[in-house]
């Protein structure tokens, strides 16, 4: 299967992208990170200071409690009343509670004892000393604090603060179980100071409460303070809740319907670590109907027991909003520069691959067999360095190329000149060996022939003596002479024949001398010019001046050349054009001796026949004379050839080598 291709563009892209993609997601984590936990520090760091001023409007409250309680204790005439007139005690008290907007104002004896109840004048004479800041004041101290007014001991405080301090508990998602349905408990900001007598013994004390149950005003004064108002959405932000338990008795947290919140309760867990284990809650925290951001602190009654819990919180919903906002903006902002960064990635990857690209397609031109292939690259960097390397590579390659064509054809050539060698070679040894049978056949024939001469040449001695002894016998005119001379004529032919054949057997040794070319040609025509009529016969003679002589036997010569002129003029007839021609044959030293005539030619097929005995194409012809002829010539180590064409004439070639390599 083939694998898939993946191009180097694309893995640049994925090289650039990855990294980018990796980075931009750790920048949109961090980022998103850092917003979230900065944010939400901030608004736990705010809502912290938040409850920090919270707590000081709070003991500011019970400060001003105190202040109201100290300065009437200590007030001389408070000291001459306390025991006397009740009226008169009621006439001070009365007005310092409405005009201080205390809910509770006692006067006590020195053991505890209510002698005065302002808010409820009608019960006295009860035993206050187990409530701890009374019993401080009782001993010289000015105490102050939150203190929680049982339900059972409310009924002495009178019926309207009886009825502020009953709540009816709200069912609460998340709230600790209880069975209760209402609380008449009090939750009472408190003071408590000495009265003492002009010498200083403390004759008795004064009590002054606030109660809190259903009372605003200073969740409200606290929700001004910190949170001035500032609103989202219409909704108040801030807001500040004071527990009894864990009973929402003053808040300005509001339900669903818009009414303040009194009578729900806190969630189990912000109650166990508040009131049970008296520490702070600093988180996000469900509160009736909305997500906030919360601070808790436990609030200790005047002998340090956790009664109830000081609350301030922020809806989470603006700081969500900004959060998301800034979220937005930030994944915005790391979007855009992530579409830049693929961008520039797919630039920087697109301008690497072109060069690759390019290489790529020379390098497939060359593949293809193409030569001038040059590869341009005009980045700076390495892959410019590569395509020079690959352009030097090619222009390596063509050289290389073209030597090894060149070598090639002189290989060619050396081949041809080697094969046109060894066809001349093959020619010569066929030559040679034709030569060589021809050679052994005329051997055989001579052999023979010497032997036939031979014996008849005694039979044809004694033929001649007797024609000879008939010729003398019968004298001339007388009958039968004629047929004693034709005897006696044919007798003469038979030994001219033998002695052709004896010559052509070679039974003669060689005589060797100089022989002159020129000169022995100049014989030759000189006596055959006496022997045959040439009237209508021209001859031309082209003799190399200066020819060397050459190594033979004359005479044998001289027979081959007579026998060359002789038949070239038997075959022209009455006319035609004899040359006769001796130059230097080539290069070797050799001379040739030519005779060429304009007779009847030779027919193709006869041609390689010339040379064997009795070959002859003439009536009276013994066919020996060109056979003797080229044994003689090669018996000089020489050459005889021929060329003819039937009706246009002959031209013999005879070549003798100026000295004989090998005598016989
Ligand atoms: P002969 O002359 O007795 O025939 P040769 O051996 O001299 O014997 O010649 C053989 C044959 O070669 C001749 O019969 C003739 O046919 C041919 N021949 C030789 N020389 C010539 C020539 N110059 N022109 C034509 N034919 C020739």
């Amino acid at each position: 299967m083939p694998q898939k291709r993946f191009p180097i563009k694309r893995k640049l892209t994925i090289a650039i992208v990855i990294p980018i993609a990796i980075a931009i997601l750790i920048c949109w984590l961090a980022g998103v990170f850092i917003l979230n936990t900065k944010i939400v520090r901030q608004a736990q760091e705010k809502v912290r200071n938040d409850l920090n001023a919270a707590r000081e409007v709070y003991l500011h409250e019970v400060g001003h409690v105190r202040d109201v309680v100290r300065f009437t204790a200590s007030a001389p005439y408070t000291a001459a009343v306390l025991h006397g007139d009740r009226k008169a005690l009621a006439g001070m008290l009365v007005p310092l509670r409405q005009t201080e907007q205390l809910d509770l104002f006692m006067a006590l004896d020195a053991q505890g004892n209510v002698l005065y109840r302002v808010n409820n004048p009608g019960a006295a004479g009860d035993d206050t000393s187990r409530n701890p800041a009374i019993a401080r004041a009782l001993k010289g101290e000015i105490a102050a604090g939150t203190w929680v007014v049982p339900a059972e001991a409310m009924a002495t405080e009178g019926k309207q603060l009886v009825g502020q301090a009953a709540i009816p508990i709200l069912p609460t998602p998340h709230a600790r179980p209880t069975t209760e349905t209402m609380e008449r408990a009090g939750m009472m900001l408190i003071a408590a100071a000495p009265v003492r007598d002009g010498a200083g013994r403390i004759i008795g004390a004064l009590c002054g409460g606030i109660l809190l149950n259903n009372n605003n005003s200073l969740v409200d004064k606290i929700k001004s303070i910190v949170y001035e108002g500032v609103k989202a959405d219409g909704k108040d932000v801030g807001s500040a809740t004071i527990f009894l338990g864990d009973l929402r008795i003053a808040t300005n947290v509001l339900t669903s319907t818009g009414s303040r919140a009194i009578g729900t309760r806190l969630s189990e867990e912000v109650y166990n670590r508040v009131i049970i284990h008296k520490e702070k809650w600093l988180d996000r925290a469900f509160v009736v109907n909305d997500w906030y951001v919360t601070a808790y602190e436990p609030i200790l009654s005047v002998d340090g027991v956790p009664v109830g819990a000081l609350y301030v919180g922020m809806l989470e919903k603006p700081f969500t909003a900004i959060k998301f906002r800034l979220g937005l903006l930030f994944s915005g902002i790391l979007l855009v520069g992530a579409i830049i960064g693929i961008a520039v990635a797919g630039f920087l990857a697109t301008r690497l691959a072109r060069p690759v690209r390019e290489l790529e397609n020379a390098a497939r031109r060359v593949a293809a067999g193409e030569r001038d292939v040059q590869c341009r690259v005009s980045s700076r960097d390495e892959l410019a360095d590569l395509a020079e390397e690959f352009n030097q590579m090619n222009r390596a390659l063509m050289q290389r190329e073209s030597h090894i064509t060149e070598l090639n054809r002189g290989l060619e050539d050396k081949v041809r000149e080697r094969t046109a060698e060894l066809e001349d070679k093959n020619r010569l040894l066929v030559k040679t060996r034709e030569e060589l049978l021809r050679k052994e056949k005329l051997a055989a024939i001579g052999e023979l022939a010497a032997g036939v001469a031979h014996e008849i040449n005694n039979p044809l001695a004694i033929i001649r003596g007797n024609a000879e002894l008939l010729q003398m016998s019968v004298p001339k005119g007388a009958d039968n002479r004629d047929e004693v001379d034709t005897i006696y004529q044919q007798v003469g032919r038979i030994e001219r024949i033998i002695g052709n054949l004896l010559r052509f057997a070679r039974r003669e040794k060689k005589q060797l001398g100089q022989v002159d070319s020129n000169r022995l040609l100049e014989e030759i025509l000189a006596q055959i010019v006496h022997q045959v009529p040439l009237s209508g016969i021209r001859i031309m003679k082209e003799y190399e001046a200066g020819l060397p002589v050459v190594e033979g036997d004359s005479d044998q010569i001289r027979q081959v050349l007579t026998n060359l002129v002789l038949n070239a003029i038997q075959a022209m007839g009455q006319e035609g054009m004899l040359t006769i021609k001796t130059r230097m044959d080539g290069a070797e030293d050799r001379v040739a001796i030519i005779i060429a005539d304009t007779g009847a030619g030779i027919k193709a097929e006869d041609l390689p026949q010339i040379f064997n005995p009795f070959f002859t194409t003439k009536a009276n012809g013994t066919g020996l004379g060109l056979s003797v002829s080229y044994g003689i010539v090669h018996d000089h180590g020489g050459t005889i050839e021929v060329e003819s064409e039937a009706g246009k004439g002959s031209s013999f070639k005879v070549s003798l080598p100026l000295k004989i390599s090998c005598k016989f």
